[in-house]
């Protein structure tokens, strides 16, 4: 049974009249004839001064623009505006608060209009905090790879530090894993930032495949217990929650490792490049005070580059250990900075006998230049405390320019002051820090003129695993050797290339490790190596020279074994240069 047409539109009226949106009719000049409760209650705040006759009037100090929309809307009926947003001067709000009105007016017939309005705050609140949280998501958001960044990282952290003691009991802990490229500089340097930044997208793409979906989110820790993020150049970072033990974290770091360590493809290149993980344990960090963070996140990245030191592309679990070592690097490093500004560092020369078929030696063959520190309070240094930190600071540049210009000042001296009977030949260590850095073939060639050293008296020496790095390296090889320059393959034997890959180096001479030549005379099989080493190495028309020679019995073996040179304590130690001169003069006279 259909109900009554007029008892009907009776409810209708009732129910605007009640409804909780404030309803106004009015004139085309604005004279209110009708106006339901909510619409009194909404404007009674604002029309305060005007009274409640005329919409325009009570709606004038927030909405202006309404009476002229009205009176030029030209339809005789239909929409004249929509959801007008009007905010409320403070004052006159209700509960002194801030309060938005929305008003939309409707054009009924040539008499009459209606007015709707709304209290739109919350809604309005909601948005504003939907925009502010976007907006500090993309503050706290990587640019290039999209992952959250270390802001990120470290608030996610923080909380997790400070959850309540009870949970971090439980059968669940968090590990972090700081991660960084180990040839990232390299590749960037070779190839070109764009491909670096495209190597840096692939990485970010490998770490989240290997996780579980989705990581890529600053929320997801909650959700899924971990969390991906980039929190410098070529370092990221995963946090991961829920871990029953330290061995399932090492297992997602290396999962991680073994998706990182597949080669890549960057700009028709194909790219090698292992990394370095440090990861520290939540368990172990609940166990010392205070901590925070930010400290954590610095545990994790001591052990991410003792992970490096140690050859790289591998993971090392943070131990406080590493925190004294890192600590007193980090002091080696303000120290040396100070040595090379105070000239503390000097070179010394260690002979490099000739050893010549008729069993004579040639004293004046050659020397190696090794660096030293003289520190004001530890004495004299050797250069394994200090290379690898300034390898790793960079300040091996500094310290390899240093010794390269003072090395050939030097050998450019004794050939003034001895003539036929100065040294003919000088060896220089060069560090794999040294041949990355851009322009450095130029400052090579830049010693070679200003000190007048002859190019083919210079003898660089390279270490094993250094030369077989990878092409970038090999082309540096090259371009010394196109300058005329001589060079050395240092530490033969205790690398990772082999006798049958020794004809792929651009080198003229092969160095015996110290360690074989120790045991020429006692071990056989060393003494097979030897022989062995130079007999493929003259095959490739490369000399020979056995390192650290120490007694008598050990240079007889290299010398039946056709080493060319020999260098050790047995014909003398590294010298300071005016010791030299006096060593060369009295075994001249010797052989005299
Ligand atoms: P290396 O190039 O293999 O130098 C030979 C090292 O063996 C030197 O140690 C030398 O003093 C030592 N040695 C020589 N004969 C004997 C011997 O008969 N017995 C023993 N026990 N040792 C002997 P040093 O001067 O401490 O240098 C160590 C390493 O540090 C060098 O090994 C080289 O790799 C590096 N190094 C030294 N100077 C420089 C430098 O100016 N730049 C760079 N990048 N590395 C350097
Ligand atoms: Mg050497
Ligand atoms: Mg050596």
């Amino acid at each position: 049974m259909l109900p009554d047409p007029s008892t009907a539109y009776e409810a209708l009226v009732q129910f605007l009249y009640r409804a909780p949106i404030g309803l106004a009719q009015i004139a085309p000049d604005g004279t209110v004839d009708m106006l339901n409760p909510m619409a009194s209650s909404l404007l009674m705040p604002i029309a305060r001064d005007t009274g409640l006759d005329n919409l325009y009037a009570v709606l004038a100090p927030i909405a202006p623009q309404l009476r002229q929309l009205a009176s030029e809307f030209g339809e005789p009926s239909g929409v004249i505006c929509e959801g007008l947003r009007a905010p409320l001067p403070l004052e006159r709000t209700a509960h002194g608060s801030p309060q938005v009105l929305a008003i939309s007016l409707m054009k009924l017939d040539s008499e009459r209009l209606m007015a709707v309005v709304n209290d739109v705050t919350l809604e309005v609140q909601r948005e504003q905090d939907t925009l502010v949280r976007r907006l500090r998501n993309a503050a706290r958001t990587d640019a290039l790879t999209r992952m959250p960044n270390r802001e990120a990282v470290r608030e996610q952290l923080q909380h997790l530090v400070d959850r309540p003691l009870a949970a971090a009991q439980s059968e669940s802990n968090f590990a972090v894993l700081f991660m960084n490229c180990d040839r990232f500089r390299q590749i960037n340097d070779t190839l070109g930032q764009a491909a670096g930044d495209e190597l840096l997208v692939q990485i970010a793409d490998r770490i989240r495949g290997a996780l579980r979906p989705p990581s890529d989110r600053i929320e997801t820790i909650n959700g899924t217990g971990q969390l991906a993020a980039r929190v410098g150049g070529d370092e990221f970072v995963v946090v991961l929650d829920g871990m029953r033990s330290r061995e399932d974290a090492e297992r997602v770091a290396g999962r991680i490792l073994d998706a990182l360590a597949r080669p890549y493809r960057v700009q028709g290149h194909e790219v090698v490049c292992g990394t370095s993980l440090g990861l520290a344990w939540g368990a172990d960090v609940a166990q010392g005070a205070a901590r925070d963070a930010d400290e954590i996140l610095r545990d994790a990245g001591i052990a991410m580059v003792e992970a490096k030191r140690a050859g790289g592309a591998r993971h090392l679990v943070f131990e406080t250990a590493m925190r004294e070592r890192a600590e007193r690097r980090a002091d080696i490093e303000a120290e040396l900075r100070q040595a090379l500004a105070e000239e503390q560092l000097f070179v010394v020369y260690q002979p490099v006998v000739g050893l010549l078929p008729d069993g004579g030696t040639d004293y004046a063959a050659g020397v190696e230049a090794l660096v030293r520190w003289r520190h004001p309070v530890r004495g004299i240094v050797p250069p394994i405390e200090f290379i690898t930190v300034a390898e790793e600071c960079g300040l091996i540049g500094a310290v390899g320019d240093f010794v390269l210009e003072r090395s050939c000042r030097d050998f450019m001296d004794w050939q003034a002051r001895l003539g036929e009977a100065a040294p003919r030949l000088i060896a220089v260590n060069l560090s794999r820090a040294q041949l990355g850095q851009p322009g450095w073939i130029d400052s090579v060639r830049r010693v070679l003129q200003v000190t007048g050293m002859p190019a083919d008296q210079l003898q660089l020496e390279v270490t094993e695993s250094l030369a077989a790095q990878d092409q970038g390296i090999a082309q540096r090889l090259h371009e010394l050797k196109a300058l005329g320059i001589q060079l050395a393959l240092d530490d033969f034997g205790t690398g990772y290339s082999s006798l049958s890959s020794l004809h792929l180096l651009p080198v003229d001479t092969v160095k015996i490790d110290r360690s074989f030549v120790s045991q020429a005379d006692t071990s056989h099989h060393h003494r097979v190596l030897i022989e062995a080493t130079v007999k493929v190495a003259q095959s490739l028309g490369m000399k020979t020279v056995a390192e650290g020679i120490e007694t008598e019995s050990q240079a007889a073996v290299v010398r039946a074994e056709s080493c060319a040179k020999g260098q050790g304590y047995f014909y003398s130690r590294p010298l300071v240069s005016s010791d030299l001169l006096a060593w060369l003069a009295s075994h001249e006279a010797l052989a005299a």
